[in-house]
């Protein structure tokens, strides 16, 4: 697959029978692996339930639909610029950030601006995450490289650094091939 990260936004009809899903009340989402990434469907929970499928579901939530709404009164600037940062990562699709764009996440995630929907554990010994926007319903599936923990503190100050400006996109990218080149050793995650 070309692109590990995707971000893929929730629909606001059904993909089944293509009406459209009501404000506040439950949705079937479902994300199917292609050759070139993933497909979203965003479902009635009856059409998903009714529906005759020849293929499986690379993950799969319930969810509540929300209605876009405008505008509303602005959050925390911290918050908004790690979502916009990290979309822009995401965006940019380079491998060499990806322990910045699982930590970003991981950030989101207690910030209570990402939810987890999904783990799929590969056979190298990373994790991809599903992870949605809890507020406009977006997708993003990140690969959790299992940072080893004596790297964590350098990921964050650089995520930190992004954060406020003092660091460019190039010189992370730049911090983390020459680690990437030191091998592999213990691995240790993200949590608490
Ligand atoms: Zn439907």
């Amino acid at each position: 697959m070309s692109q590990e990260w995707n971000i893929r936004s929730r629909g606001h009809v059904c993909s089944i029978c293509q009406k459209p899903l009501v404000d506040k009340t439950p949705v079937v989402s479902a994300l199917r692996e292609t050759s070139d990434g993933y497909e979203r469907q965003d479902c009635h929970p009856e059409c998903w339930k009714a529906e005759q499928r020849d293929w499986e579901p690379f993950s799969q939530w319930d969810g509540v639909y929300l209605a876009p709404v405008k505008e509303e009164k602005k959050e925390p600037l911290k918050k908004e610029d790690a979502s916009e940062l990290i979309r822009k990562l995401i965006t940019l699709d380079d491998p060499a950030m990806r322990n910045v764009i699982y930590v970003l996440a991981v950030m989101l995630e207690r910030s209570k601006i990402l939810v987890e929907r999904d783990s799929k554990p590969q056979g190298d010994g990373t994790i991809r995450r599903v992870y949605e926007d809890r507020k406009n319903g977006d997708t993003f599936v990140i690969l959790d490289p299992r940072i080893r923990l004596e790297n964590l503190a350098e990921v964050q100050s650089q995520v930190v650094a992004l954060l406020s400006g003092t660091k460019t996109l190039g010189e992370v990218a730049a911090a983390e091939d020459a680690e990437a080149a030191e091998g592999e050793g213990a691995n240790a995650t993200v949590c608490d």
